[in-house]
């Protein structure tokens, strides 16, 4: 038996693992007890990550749809069927009737070479990861406001923190090693503050425990402020050397008042007071948050950073901020310009140079205008506007976030999708180009902590199914462009000429260590354990004012607020999940007591209504009705039901096919009756 280092490709952690190997078959996966992330510790994701690539559904061969039938293909001929089609479409509708979207599983690799087939060989800027509508808000504030659109810190690091603030995620579902790390350095005398609606497992470990009602976060932040202010503990010296626009920021924090804060996120001032206190007086203090399913708002964010920058918890080893990236490679895809309105490297379409740079890189002239987003390609492509798709190992029919893109794909003339099985949305599409699995190929990932690792090829592949880089590289060649690339490790040699930051992210030096974190350049090659360790630019963070918002009132005849989120048993409609017997059985366990789907509602607002544990119940908000089956917990907040994205009846049903849970929404809840 063989064991060789490579990554778990399941969430953005990015634990070490030891694939074990036996013949041509992945046997086990172990963690390693030396990387700086992990250090020795997985979940039960990463005990079976290794399992999809002996599935026995795997796509095998090309497939072309003929008279509504696949039939098997070779590969040129699938990629000139495609390229054909390609050309059809660009020459009778132009280049923006096509769009690219990539899963945020997707290596860097691939990412990168399906940005610049769409901007340097097709001409359209209409390129997007999945998760982008929930990503986009945390990019944008991060850039404008630190000039950086990353996590600052580093897993090991949250060690050295006095104070950890996890901020409305639920770390032990989503993170787990995360959620692991933030427990360890509470017990080694840490304060953990959480902010959240729900009472999750790593909120029952908390000092403080700030269970606000749905939608008023920003009201919080603001009040945290205000008492840092009105208690003089700003970091003066670190934000008159290092920010800029400090005197509109605090002109707008006088809007905010403890007090009437505490009343509207229904929360005790004590608290928040005690939260602000703690947060400003630590050495170092590091903020978690999510930038994943459970979408924040820009004003949100803001003010995270804000509270960041006003006590200078920025730079330094345990103070941070955490843009937690739930998805294996979200925050590679995003480094590789698979973004609509950035190119490689977060510099925006409309930036003349960075064009004119890559121009010369790439040989090609780019797209100037910016592109559409996921959601926007979506409704154009069942609005009849798009004619050409291609989906790189997304699957949008089957997960959550878009509930009507099964009808949007049957408008489209061609749906090309690059997958290992045949998923949802592969069912819809004109030609499927299956892929090569985990530990079947050599790419990289960069996990939240900015960690650029190798996933080893570790096995051969089956005969037929190609890495999908390579599928990339051979596209460009079927539409009359040499790329010239024989290997992925010379994409990421040419990665690191188009993104600065990469510039010393070679296969050969990530495969030194455990990856490095960026920036890893030619002239800091062993990276950066947490962002401006070489020093703080001069007044380059940037303070943004956010005004108090309106306080939100409830309807009295809608008297609970209806909010989305995140659930373990999500993960169920997950490729990998459903590819291991093991992690089907874990994630689907509430599923068997619930088997039609179930909202979670509070145990008291359950004995007030007359509702017990598992009952059918009724939902009605202006918007519209469902009928579901009620989850009886105390994790939700009085005041709440909690419905797990999973449940898309219940979304679509209230709040139509095209809306989106980012929002609380006000219900009543009855029992059922017929
Ligand atoms: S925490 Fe994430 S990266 Fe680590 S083993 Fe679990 S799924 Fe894999």
């Amino acid at each position: 038996m063989a064991h060789r280092l490579s990554t778990c490709t399941f969430c953005g952690v990015g634990c070490g693992i030891y694939l074990e190997t036996a013949g041509n078959r992945i046997t086990g996966a172990y963690p390693s007890m030396s990387h700086p992330t992990n250090a020795g510790r997985i979940c039960v994701r990463g005990w079976h990550v290794h399992e999809v690539a002996s599935a026995p559904d795997r796509l095998l061969q090309p497939l072309i749809k003929r008279q509504g039938r696949f039939e098997q293909a070779s590969w040129p001929e699938a990629l000139d069927f495609i390229a054909e089609k390609l050309r059809q479409i660009r020459h009778q509708h132009g280049p923006d009737a096509l769009a690219f979207l990539c899963s945020p599983r997707c290596s860097n690799e691939e990412s990168y070479l399906l940005q610049k087939l769409a901007r340097a060989v097709l001409g359209t800027n209409n390129v997007d990861h999945g998760t982008g509508v929930y990503t986009h808000n945390s990019i944008h504030v991060l850039r404008d406001m630190l000039g950086v659109p990353a996590t600052t810190s580093s897993v090991a690091d949250l060690a050295r923190s006095q104070v950890i603030v996890v901020d409305h995620v639920d770390l032990a579902r989503q993170l787990p090693t995360i959620g692991g790390a933030v427990l360890r350095a509470k017990l080694a005398g840490a304060t953990l503050i959480v902010i959240d609606t729900r009472r999750h497992r790593v909120a029952e470990s908390a000092d403080l425990f700030l269970q606000l009602k749905p939608g008023t976060d920003v009201a919080l932040y603001g009040a945290m402020a205000k008492v840092i202010v009105d208690r003089g503990l700003m970091n003066l010296p670190f934000i008159k050397a290092h920010c800029r626009d400090f005197e509109p920021f605090l002109a707008a924090v006088q809007e905010y008042d403890l007090m009437a804060a505490a009343a509207e996120c229904g929360v005790p001032a004590e608290q928040i007071e005690a939260a602000a206190l703690a947060y400003a007086r630590a050495r170092a203090a590091a903020w978690l948050y999510s930038t994943g399913i459970e979408s924040r708002s820009a004003e949100g964010i803001r003010q995270i950073v804000n509270l960041a920058l006003l006590t200078g918890n920025v730079g330094r080893q345990g103070a941070g901020l955490f843009a937690l990236t739930e998805h294996n490679n979200l925050q590679g895809v995003c480094d590789m310009g698979m973004l609509p309105d950035f190119l490689p490297g977060y510099r925006p379409v409309t930036d003349r140079a960075a064009r004119a740079q890559l121009e010369m890189l790439w040989g090609a002239r780019l797209p100037e205008q910016p592109g559409r987003n996921a959601r926007a390609v979506l409704a154009d492509c069942a609005a009849g506007r798009l004619r050409g798709l291609w989906l790189c190992r997304y699957d949008p029919v089957s997960t959550a976030v878009f509930a009507d893109a099964a009808q949007a794909l049957q408008q489209v003339d061609l749906v090309v999708v690059q997958h290992l099985f045949m998923t949802g949305t592969a069912r819809y599409a004109h030609v499927v180009l299956p892929c090569t699995a985990f530990g079947e190929e050599q790419v990289t990932f960069t996990s939240t902590e900015r960690r650029i690792q190798l996933a080893r090829q570790v096995i051969e592949p089956p005969p037929g199914p190609w890495p999908a880089w390579l599928q990339l590289t051979r596209m460009a060649s079927a539409l009359g462009v040499d790329w010239g690339y024989s290997s992925s490790a010379e994409v990421m040699e040419e990665i690191g000429r188009a993104v600065p930051f990469y510039s010393g992210a070679s296969h050969e030096n990530l495969d030194r260590d455990y990856g490095r974190q960026w920036p890893c350049t030619t002239d800091k090659p062993l990276g950066t354990r947490y962002l401006f360790e070489d020093g703080l630019p001069e007044r380059g963070f940037k303070f943004v004012p956010v005004a108090r918002p309106a306080p939100a009132s409830q309807p009295a005849d809608y008297p609970l607020s209806l909010i989305f989120g995140h659930s373990l048993y999500y993960w169920h409609h997950n490729v990998l999940i459903q590819h291991s017997e093991t992690l089907k059985r874990e994630y689907r366990i509430l599923l068997l007591d619930y088997p039609n789907g179930f909202v979670e509602i509070n145990a008291q607002d359950a004995a007030r209504l007359g509702i017990r544990d598992g009952e059918r119940i009724r939902l009605q908000a202006a918007s519209g009705d469902a009928v579901t089956y009620a989850r009886v917990t105390p994790e939700a907040r009085m005041g709440t039901v909690f419905v797990p994205y999973f449940v898309r009846e219940v979304e679509q049903q209230i709040l139509g096919a095209t809306g989106n849970g980012t929002h609380p929404v006000p219900v009543r809840v009855l029992r059922y009756t017929t």
